[in-house]
């Protein structure tokens, strides 16, 4: 249990929740996940740096664009959250270890999964699977599912 760590890692998580967005919305169509930069989805303008910090710019600007005033989903703040939290109880529970990646990496795949709204039970098996990677690290804890359990998940 890594409670400071947890808190370190939630800002840098909450931009990973904030490119898991971006990832979900460009990856099914095959565009570019570095350009072009986000923009408003009504006037396209170009959403600024300042204006495109996770969590903090949809509050201040309550959640519309700058230049049309244009109301922005919720989802995106929401997910940001969601992924902070995920990636950071990771941490929290396995500390600055290999399992808190391997974690946190399942953490991501799971929630892109889920935004692209398709496949559930394809995303539940990769949250299965990441669970029981974690698990059978060395040193995890026994009681935990083993390699071979988590052959089988996988092989489902
Ligand atoms: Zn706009």
């Amino acid at each position: 249990m890594d409670a400071a760590l947890a808190l370190v890692v939630f800002a840098p998580a909450l931009a990973l929740g904030s490119f898991l967005n971006v990832v979900a919305a460009r990856l099914p169509d095959g565009r570019s996940l570095v350009r072009p930069r986000s923009a408003c989805g009504a006037c396209e303008k170009e959403i600024a740096w300042y204006d495109n910090i996770p969590v903090v710019s949809y509050f201040l600007l309550r959640g519309r664009c700058r230049s049309c005033g244009a109301s922005f989903s919720a989802r995106y703040p929401a997910v940001e959250i969601a992924t902070a939290l995920l990636v950071a109880a990771c941490f929290w529970h396995f500390g600055l270890t290999g399992e808190a990646v391997v974690g946190a990496y399942f953490c991501a795949a799971l929630v892109v999964s889920l935004l692209q709204g398709r496949e559930r039970g394809e995303a539940l098996a990769r949250a299965r699977a990441a669970e029981a990677i974690a698990a059978s690290w060395p040193g995890a804890q026994p009681s935990l599912p083993t390699a071979v359990e988590l052959k089988e998940i996988l092989a489902r």
